[in-house]
């Protein structure tokens, strides 16, 4: 497969910053989750000051590397963008000592990971290798997972930032760029200093099929209730006695029977429990509660409303339901600028592929920034098998984001609306 000027630099890039560990911890209430990620954060604050980008700045507090390309117009204009990528890597497979080394056009056949293990990758367990047949692969020595998610992302927009910045007579508008941590643990990039940023609009960079976006994502709640019963010794217990365990399954019975992630796709929602727990005395149970459209979600939250209710129509103040908001999708604030999207589907267009879209089942640091006012949506960053040992990146796939991202800019570019 013929190679782009980039190749070199986005394969350098991604295996440089794949050996640099930087797994989040959602057992921890630090922020950062982990230290480590500032290893990566400081690799990048330097590049970016020695590829010449503007308001280069780490935040030491919450580890954010904010940077600035400038508007290379004559007048200054041309419409700002954001773009917005994380630098942790999930929680889901190890992380440390990652040894990524690339496979040079792949045959399609089954692909030795680690001879001294034994591990091998095989298209029959996992087919989308067939779609790279002839192509270069950074892979993993099959004990660790490679960061690709989403360190792919990153290696694309260092080298599209290193193409824009020596190459001051391409005509762009101004690009904000952010470099967050925690994006695996749910840390929703609540620390990116939207002031700072300096971008009205963005995109994160996240996800698996090349020429993928996403502007749509869940609707998501935390649901919490807690039954309380009264104990009293089981032998004179009747009449008298009131089981919160029970109470509980009793509550979890109500809950629709197929309307769970293991019995849903597309754009059904879920109720899923996470947790219960209980004893006479004292039940809890968790649940998440996901759904695409805003009124059918209200009505899964009134619900579980309704069956608290019947469960406190039998025994008063018994059960007490708590609901906190996750995330909410990003359609509502992304389609109030349409041009996002327009700009995005013909920038994946005019490099040859075909702009694909899903209702995505979960959601991006871009759903609740796009809440918090930055609307942004998401485009696939072109990693396979993410949070895994058998997790890789067809070269080729960072070449096309660069290059996606490049036409983006020209758009923006000219575009002063
Ligand atoms: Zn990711």
């Amino acid at each position: 497969m013929e190679r782009t000027p980039f190749y070199g630099q986005v394969r350098d890039r991604l295996i440089r910053y794949a050996k640099i560990d930087t797994q989040s911890d959602p057992k921890s209430s630090a922020t950062p989750t982990t230290q480590k990620q500032f290893d990566l954060a400081r690799v990048l604050f330097d590049e970016l000051l020695a590829i010449g980008a503007k308001d280069v700045w780490l935040d030491e507090r919450c580890c954010v590397v904010y940077a600035m390309l400038p508007s290379t117009r004559a007048d200054g204009g041309g419409r700002p963008f954001g773009l917005v990528t994380h630098m942790d890597t999930a929680p889901d497979a190890p992380g440390a000592n990652v040894r990524p080394w690339v496979l040079e056009s792949y045959d399609g056949g089954d692909i030795v990971l680690n001879p001294e293990q034994g591990i091998v990758m095989s298209p029959k367990d996992f087919p989308n290798l067939l779609n790279y047949v002839g192509q270069d692969l950074i892979l993993t020595d099959g004990t660790t997972l490679l960061g690709g998610d989403d360190k792919a992302a990153i290696a694309a927009v260092m080298t599209l930032a290193e193409h824009l910045l020596s190459h001051p007579k391409i005509e762009h508008g101004p690009i904000a760029l952010a470099f967050t941590p925690d994006e695996e643990v749910g840390g929703l990039a609540k620390d990116l200093d939207l002031a700072r940023f300096g971008a009205p609009v963005a995109y994160t960079l996240d996800g698996d099929y090349l020429g993928f976006y996403e502007d749509e994502t869940f609707h998501a709640s935390h649901a919490k209730v807690v039954f309380s019963g009264r104990s009293v010794h089981t032998g004179t217990a009747k009449g008298i006695m009131i089981n919160a365990c029970d109470l509980m399954t009793e509550w979890l019975s109500m809950l629709p029977r197929f309307e769970k992630p293991q019995f849903t796709e597309g754009r059904e929602g879920f109720f899923h429990v996470i947790s219960m727990r209980g004893a006479c005395e004292h039940a809890e149970t968790e649940l998440i509660v996901r759904d695409h459209d805003r009124t059918q979600f209200e009505i899964r939250e009134a619900y579980l409303q309704k069956c608290t209710d019947a469960i406190n129509a039998q025994y008063p103040g018994a059960a007490a339901l708590t609901i906190t908001e996750t995330y909410r999708s990003m359609k509502e604030v992304v389609d109030r600028h349409p041009y996002l999207i327009e700009h995005l589907c013909a920038a994946i267009r005019e490099t040859g592929l075909t702009p694909q879209s899903i209702a995505f089942r979960g959601g991006t640091d871009g759903s609740a920034l796009s809440q918090r006012g930055l609307p942004c949506p998401n485009l696939s960053a072109g990693y396979e098998n993410a949070h895994g040992r058998f997790e890789y990146v067809p070269i080729p796939s960072m070449e096309k984001n660069v290059e996606i991202l490049l036409r983006l800019a020209a758009r923006f570019a000219a575009d002063d609306a």
